[in-house]
């Protein structure tokens, strides 16, 4: 099919089966919902675009992408709780685990009929990772597959999971990347606790998860033992470049700071307003087109690297820059209770946490990109249980 024609199939398809404001399915309540549309999202040949045909994609190529993401941009789909599974955990099975973990998971994941976390993150180990302290050991009374304990926090959707990315810590008398070990982890098993975590917005987009003597089989490692940080960093990269070309986030049809929304909003023959609008759109547009490049070289093989970073970092900036304006142009009654804005605004500060803090964003850019010199690390060749945060060592 050409790709004229394959665009409008897709649109027939998103007209009769995507709802244009779906919105309370596109929030992480509705699952079931949810689920329903991923199942048909798939069967139509719309969900894994770019995924290989043998793990349950399409095996097209970013031009069907990109055709089936502009089409989509005039609906909410309700694929949120299926981001972190699309955007994170699936690429990095994809890239990193076996044959049989990709054919176990993936088309599950692609039907949704699996919701997927990640869990990284911990009380004490946030921008820096790799000091995390859940334990997994190797399962003496079985004999085989391993043994976790520990608590992950900020863990999003976990609350839905049926799956998790697991970082953990395997080794305790080497530095402390090279100790960590990655694994997938049923969410469903006892041991495994989950408690939501309300945010400022009044709904719970994350939790904290308290592991206590949960098995998992060796078969649900995913690399080598004590290479869990090369695998992170596989999840990391496609973190980055996935919240910011929005992977999972449905359209951009009903944000409310949207351009086009305020465009509805406020007085447009103010010509200061219009200038402001203006900028809006010239920085979403570039945003755009910088995704679109990177997802390109992606495709082709070309590592993204730091300008993964740097695309996360543009994202955060624009979104705080939209809350700001939304905020100065509709007035402080925006921010507060049922205003269609509050809920936008007030989530905007998130995405310059969320997947590595700008200040992160920042140093690696200054690191890779610019050639600066490095931060100081003075424990990146101290064995973990050495370091003062190793207190379980
Ligand atoms: C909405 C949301 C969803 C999230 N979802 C997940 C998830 O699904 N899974 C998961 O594992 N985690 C998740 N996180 C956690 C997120 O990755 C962390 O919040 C983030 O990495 C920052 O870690 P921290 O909160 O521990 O802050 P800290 O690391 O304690 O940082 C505190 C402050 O110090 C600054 N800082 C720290 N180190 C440096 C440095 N070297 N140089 C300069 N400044 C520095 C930071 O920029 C920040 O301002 C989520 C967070 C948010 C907000």
């Amino acid at each position: 099919m050409n790709l004229a024609d394959y665009r409008r199939a897709a649109r027939a398809w998103l007209i009769e089966n995507a709802s244009s404001d779906d919105h309370e399915a596109a929030q992480d309540d509705g699952v079931a919902r949810a689920k329903q549309f991923m199942a048909r999202l798939h069967d139509a040949g719309y969900s894994g675009i770019t995924w290989p045909e043998q793990w349950g994609g399409q095996g097209l190529t970013q031009a069907e992408e990109r055709a089936f993401a502009a089409e989509a941009r005039d609906f909410t789909l309700p694929t949120y709780v299926f981001s972190i599974g699309l955007g994170m955990t699936g690429p990095t099975i994809l890239d990193r685990g076996s044959d049989a973990q990709r054919a176990r998971f993936l088309r599950p994941l692609l039907r949704g009929e699996e919701i997927w976390c990640q869990l990284f993150s911990e009380p004490g180990a946030g921008s820096d990772v790799a000091s995390l302290q859940t334990r997994a050991v190797r399962d003496g009374a079985r004999g085989e597959g391993w043994v976790v304990n520990g608590q992950k926090v900020w863990t999003s959707v976990a609350q839905h999971a049926d799956w998790g990315l697991l970082l953990t810590r395997t080794d305790v008398d080497v530095p402390k990347h090279k100790g960590l070990t990655m694994f997938v982890v049923d969410m469903r098993h006892p041991g495994v606790t989950v408690r939501p975590l309300k945010d400022m917005t009044g709904r719970a987009h994350f939790n904290e998860i308290f592991f206590d003597d949960v098995p998992i089989p060796d078969e649900h490692r995913v690399g080598e033992v004590n290479d869990g940080w090369s695998v992170a960093v596989t999840t990391l990269l496609h973190e980055r470049l996935s919240i910011s070309a929005g992977v999972g986030m449905g359209g951009q049809k009903d944000n409310p700071a949207s351009v086009e929304a305020l465009r509805q909003a406020v007085d447009t023959t103010d010509p200061l307003v219009r200038d402001e609008l203006v900028e809006l759109h010239i920085r979403t547009r570039a945003l755009a087109l910088f995704n679109q490049r990177l997802a390109q070289e992606t495709k082709a093989g070309i590592f993204p690297g730091a300008r993964g970073s740097a695309a996360k970092l543009l994202l955060a900036e624009l979104t705080l820059y939209q809350a700001d304006l939304a905020t100065r142009l509709t007035g402080p009654e925006s921010v507060v209770g049922d205003h269609p804005l509050s809920h936008a605004i007030s989530l905007a500060p998130a995405m310059a946490l969320g997947g590595g803090t700008n200040e992160i964003m920042r140093n690696i850019i200054g690191d890779r990109v610019l050639n600066l010199p490095p931060e100081p690390r003075v424990d990146k060749t101290v064995p973990f249980k050495d370091l003062k945060v190793g207190t379980q060592g």
